[in-house]
C-alpha cells in the first residue's frame, strides 16, 4: 500500500494553520515535499518502515505537535509539584498524582518523518483495541489501529457477560442491579456507578455482537465456572442443574457468591481465538493493522482537540497520524512500569517486580503505562491512587479451602475466600502452608464449584498431585511430627492447630474463624501433605484515567479533552481496593464492551 500521496495531502490540511504562520513568520521557508513509499504487508498486518522528510516539515510538526493549551496544561503539571508545599492544598488529590508522574516526562517534541491519515487511530491492539477498531469500521469510519507488539495481546480466555443469547438460551437470568449494587460495595463505592453500568447495560449485547463474529469463524463458546485446571472447567451445559455438578447445587449457595457469567472460546481459556476473529474482521472491513509501532505522543489542534499520534517505527522513525475524528487509547494497564507502579499500586509494587517467571512467561511487558501518560501529557487526571492490582493466588490445591497455617504453624483465616482474598491474607502473612491428608480426593467435592477450585479428582487433577509430590512442592509424611519437621514450622503449635482444627471439624463449628461447616475437612488420615506459597500472581493494574460516562477523559477542571476516547485498563474508576472475582471475565469484558462503545461515539464525532 502507498500512502505518500495522502502525506501531503494530510499534512497540508493538518498543519496549514501551523505551516502558514511559520511561512508569514519565515518567509524564505519552503513548501514540504513529500516522499512516496510502500509499506511491507504481511498476512495479518503491514509495518510501516523509515522515510526521509524535508526538515522544513519535520520542524512545522515540532511546532504543531502539542497545542497551546496542551502546552499550558503540562507546564501547569510541572509548576504544581515545583509549588508543592504552597499549592497542596488548593490542588485536588487526583491533579496532585498526575503531576507527580508526568512533570518530568513532558515529552520533548520529536520529528515526524512520514504521516498518515485516517478518522479514527485506535492505540493498543489487545481487547480492547480490537473490539474499538471493528466497531468504529463497522461504521464506516476509516481507522488505524496500531500495537508496538509484534502482534495483538491476548492473556487468559475468560469472558463475562450479563444477558447474553448464550445465556438465555441455557435459561440463565442475572439480575444486572444485583451484580451493579455488588461491585460498587467491592470497591468501597469509590468507582463511578455510571461506568459501571454502562458496562452492565451493553455488556450482554457486545457479548451478542463478539458471537456473531466468532460464531461465523466457526468459534465454539460455552459458559464454564473456570475451576482449577482448564480441562476440569465446570461446564454449564444445561441450567440450572448443569451435567455432573453436584445435586442441589446452587451458585448462590458458594462462598464467595461466584456468577454463571464466564465464557470462553474453543473450550478453553483462549482469548487468542477471540482476538484472532476480531483481527481478520478488522482487516476485512478495511482496519490498516500497523504492529510494532509504538505511539509516542498524542497530537493536538485547535482548541487543544485531539487529533493524531505521533507513532515510533521499528526503524525508530515517526510518523504522524492524524486522525480526523477521534483517537481511542487502549494501550493497557502499566504494570511493566515500576516508576507508575510505585506511585499508583505500590501495594502491588513488589509483586509486579518479583514474578520473573510469571512475566518471562504469560505478563505484557508492553504494558508501561503509555496511553496513561499520553493522555495526562494531554492534561487527563488519574483516578486516586491506590490502585486496584488484579493479583490471583493459588496453591497447590488451586482455590480449595483446606487448613492453611503461617510459617509459624497457626491456623489464621477463614479459608473458605476467593483468589484475590487469598493473595491479600498471603502478603500480610508472608506466604502459607495448606495442608491436608490422603483424604483430599473426597474433601475436594465438598470445596465448592468456582474460579480456580479443585471441584473433583479427575485423572488430570490426580496426575498433577502425583507430580507435585515427587517434584517435592507438596511435602508428604506419614505423621503429623514429620510433617512439621519438613514444614521447618515449630512442631508443638502445629500439633496444637491440627488438634484444634480437627475438633472444630469434628463439632461441625468453626468457632474461632467461621467457616462453613462442610468444608472443615479434618487432618486425620495419614500420609499428611503440606504445600508451600509465598508470592501471588500478579497479571494487571486496574487503575485509569477519570472519564465522563462517554469514555471521554476529563482535565482537572472536568472539562472533556475532545477527539480522545479511552478503553480498556485505561479507563480509571471502575475498580478499587482489588479485582472482584466473583465474575471471572470482568476485565475482558469491560474491555470489549468499553471498546465497542469508544469505537461507536468516535464514529459518530464529525469530520
Ligand atoms: C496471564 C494473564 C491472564 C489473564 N486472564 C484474564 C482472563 O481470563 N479474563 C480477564 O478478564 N482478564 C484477564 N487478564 C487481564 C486482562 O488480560 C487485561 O486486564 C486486559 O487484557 C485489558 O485489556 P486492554 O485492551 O486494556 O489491554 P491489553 O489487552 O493488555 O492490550 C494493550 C495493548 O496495547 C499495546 N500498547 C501499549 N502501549 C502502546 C503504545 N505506546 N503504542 C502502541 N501500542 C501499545 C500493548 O502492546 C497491548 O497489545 C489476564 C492477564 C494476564 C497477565
Amino acid at each position: 500500500m502507498k500512502y505518500g500521496k495522502s502525506v501531503g495531502t494530510n499534512l497540508e490540511e493538518t498543519l496549514s494553520n501551523c505551516l502558514g504562520e511559520m511561512k508569514r513568520k519565515a518567509p524564505g521557508a519552503q513548501n514540504p515535499r513529500h516522499t512516496n513509499r510502500v509499506v511491507e504487508v504481511s498476512s495479518t498486518a503491514q509495518r510501516v518502515g523509515a522515510v526521509r522528510e524535508p526538515p522544513s516539515l519535520a520542524q512545522a510538526i515540532n511546532q504543531c505537535f502539542l497545542s497551546r493549551r496542551a502546552f499550558i496544561r503540562r507546564a501547569a503539571a510541572g509548576t504544581a509539584i515545583a509549588a508543592g508545599a504552597v499549592n497542596l492544598a488548593a490542588a485536588s488529590a487526583q491533579s496532585v498524582q498526575t503531576a507527580q508522574i508526568v512533570q518530568d516526562k513532558a515529552a520533548a517534541p520529536l520529528s515526524a518523518k512520514e504521516a498518515l491519515k485516517t478518522e479514527i487511530l485506535v492505540i493498543g491492539a489487545g481487547t480492547a483495541g480490537l473490539a474499538a477498531a471493528v466497531s468504529a469500521a463497522q461504521t464506516g469510519s476509516q481507522v488505524v489501529l496500531i500495537d508496538k507488539s509484534e502482534t495483538f495481546t491476548a492473556l487468559g480466555g475468560d469472558n463475562a457477560a450479563i444477558g447474553s443469547r448464550l445465556q438465555k438460551k441455557l435459561g440463565i437470568e442475572i439480575d444486572r442491579e444485583e451484580i451493579i449494587q455488588a461491585l460498587m460495595r467491592w470497591g468501597g463505592n469509590k468507582p463511578d456507578a455510571r461506568l459501571i453500568r454502562l458496562w452492565a447495560a451493553h455488556c450482554g449485547s457486545v457479548m451478542d455482537w463478539l458471537l456473531d463474529m466468532t460464531e461465523a469463524a466457526g468459534v465454539r463458546t460455552a459458559i464454564y465456572f473456570p475451576t482449577e485446571l482448564d480441562s476440569n472447567a465446570a461446564l454449564v451445559d444445561k441450567w440450572p442443574d448443569p451435567t455432573g455438578f453436584p445435586a442441589g447445587w446452587n451458585y448462590r449457595n458458594e462462598s464467595p457468591i461466584e456468577y454463571p457469567v464466564t465464557h470462553r472460546w474453543n473450550e478453553g481459556a483462549n482469548q487468542r481465538a477471540l482476538l484472532g476473529v476480531l483481527e481478520k474482521n478488522a482487516l476485512k472491513l478495511g482496519v490498516k493493522i500497523y504492529y510494532s509501532t509504538r505511539a509516542a505522543q498524542l497530537l493536538a489542534g485547535g482548541r487543544g482537540r485531539i487529533n493524531g499520534a505521533l507513532a515510533e517505527t521499528e526503524a525508530g522513525d515517526y510518523v504522524q497520524i492524524n486522525a480526523q475524528k477521534a483517537v481511542i487509547l487502549c494501550t493497557g494497564d502499566y504494570g511493566s512500569n515500576p516508576e507508575m507502579m510505585r506511585q499508583y499500586c505500590p501495594q502491588a509494587m513488589e509483586l509486579a517486580n518479583s514474578n520473573a517467571n510469571l512475566k518471562r512467561a504469560l505478563g505484557v511487558p508492553f504494558n508501561t503505562g503509555d496511553g496513561h501518560k499520553m493522555a495526562m501529557q494531554m492534561g487527563a487526571v488519574m483516578e486516586l491512587a491506590p490502585h486496584a492490582p488484579m493479583a490471583h493466588m493459588f496453591h497447590v490445591m488451586g482455590t480449595d479451602a483446606f487448613l492453611r497455617v503461617n510459617k509459624f504453624g497457626e491456623r489464621y483465616e477463614n479459608e473458605d475466600v476467593d483468589t484475590q482474598s487469598i493473595a491479600n491474607q498471603c502478603l500480610q502473612q508472608g506466604g502459607y502452608w495448606v495442608v491436608f491428608d490422603e483424604g483430599w480426593k473426597d474433601d475436594v467435592s465438598k470445596m465448592g464449584i468456582g474460579f480456580r477450585r479443585i471441584w473433583r479428582a479427575d485423572a488430570g487433577i490426580i496426575k498433577r498431585f502425583d507430580s507435585q509430590v515427587r517434584s517435592d512442592r507438596i511435602l508428604k509424611a506419614d505423621t503429623l511430627a514429620e510433617l512439621a519437621g519438613k514444614m521447618k514450622v515449630p512442631e508443638e503449635t502445629f500439633r496444637k492447630t491440627i488438634e484444634r482444627y480437627n475438633t472444630l471439624a469434628a463439632d461441625g463449628k468453626d468457632i474461632d474463624f467461621g467457616k462453613r461447616a462442610d468444608r472443615l475437612a479434618a487432618v486425620n488420615r495419614p500420609p499428611f501433605y503440606a504445600g508451600w506459597s509465598d508470592t501471588p500472581d500478579f497479571l494487571a493494574v486496574m487503575g485509569g484515567l477519570i472519564v465522563n460516562p462517554r469514555l471521554q477523559p476529563l482535565d482537572d477542571k472536568g472539562r472533556v479533552i475532545a477527539g480522545l476516547y479511552l478503553a480498556g485498563n485505561t479507563v480509571g474508576r471502575r475498580f478499587a481496593n482489588d479485582y472482584p472475582v466473583m465474575l471471572p471475565g470482568l476485565s475482558h469484558s469491560m474491555a470489549w464492551t468499553h471498546g465497542y462503545l469508544a469505537g461507536r461515539y468516535a464514529a459518530e464525532e464529525s469530520i
